[in-house]
């Protein structure tokens, strides 16, 4: 059962411009759209556009083209990649990033340590499910040191907690499934979860649709609020992760189709209503209501949940 959310409803879309967007991400966005206008709510458009190593300006536009393909208006966001560049990219908010993650670290000095680990020495020392051994966690580093890691200390016992819209209450043991992650790169920069974050808390967004697949990035977001000074609203935000597409053979959708991955779903030539019809069937609604925007709103219920 999907509950929706409660209104008033901010929520945003946030593709990342270092690839073409996929059918995964098409969903998505769809799924979020739909949502959002469902409850009458302020759409935002936010693009994360952190790591620059692998953006591409065409894979800028490509998200303009993408969300103009699909017929997705949002309420507030770049009109396209000039603005995206002159106004709101992250690039601009690193100062901000760091303030941030200064001020946890002071507020919070047992949380954080540096990591001076190669990309080899992690690969080699890795725990069981591939998470960060810990190899630096009592080697008291310098942090501001160049060319070191800055990473969160998770206390074993640690579990998140939160209502999910569609998958109903979750529970997640952050040390388990993901370990102590990285919140700030080796380069100095803030990682994707503490950009996340804040930009989200700064936006006023209260309503998070993501893929089922990113469930412990959602508990580390959770975990971080409680650490960043003032984020701490960021934990009554809704979250609703969807389950991910499969293919026949029941493999996750973007890592079986390669080909799509690479050329991105506008390149395939086909109508938007792949992607519609793949909304309803996640939604559970009859494929028929895959039509069009307009019939996939139409066959939302009223009540509460669907
Ligand atoms: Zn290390």
């Amino acid at each position: 059962m999907l509950q929706f959310p409660s209104v008033p409803v901010v929520s945003r879309l946030a593709p990342t411009p270092s690839g073409f967007l996929h059918l995964g991400n098409a969903v998505n966005f769809t799924l979020t759209w739909l949502l959002t206008r469902r409850a009458g709510g302020t759409l935002h458009l936010r693009i994360d556009d952190l790591d620059r190593a692998r953006f591409r300006p065409a894979y800028l536009d490509n998200i303009f083209r993408t969300l103009e393909w699909l017929g997705l208006d949002y309420d507030q966001g770049p009109s396209g990649p000039a603005e995206f560049e002159r106004y709101y990219s992250q690039q601009q908010r690193l100062a901000e990033y760091e303030a941030a993650l200064q001020a946890a670290r002071t507020a919070h000095p047992t949380l954080f340590y540096a990591c001076r680990c190669s990309r080899t020495e992690l690969a080699r020392a890795a725990a069981p499910g591939g998470h960060y051994s810990g190899t630096c966690q009592t080697l008291g580093l310098p942090f501001e040191a160049s060319g070191l890691a800055w990473r969160a200390r998770v206390p074993p016992t640690t579990a998140i907690i939160w209502p999910d819209l569609a998958q109903g209450p979750q529970l997640v043991a952050l040390a388990e499934e993901l370990g102590d992650f990285v919140v700030r790169k080796k380069d100095g920069m803030a990682a994707y979860q503490v950009a996340s974050v804040l930009d989200d808390q700064r936006l006023g967004v209260n309503f998070i649709v993501r893929g089922q697949d990113l469930r412990a990035s959602t508990a580390a977001q959770l975990w971080l609020a409680e650490v960043l000074p003032g984020q701490a609203g960021f934990t009554r935000t809704q979250f609703l992760h969807h389950n991910l597409l499969l293919d026949a053979a029941g493999q996750k959708l973007s890592k079986s189709t390669q080909t799509s991955q690479q050329r991105g779903i506008l390149a395939e030539g086909a109508a938007p209503q792949v992607v519609y019809r793949a909304v309803a069937t996640l939604l559970g609604l009859p494929v028929g209501a895959g039509e069009s925007l307009a019939t996939l709103r139409a066959a939302l219920p009223e009540q509460n949940s669907l």
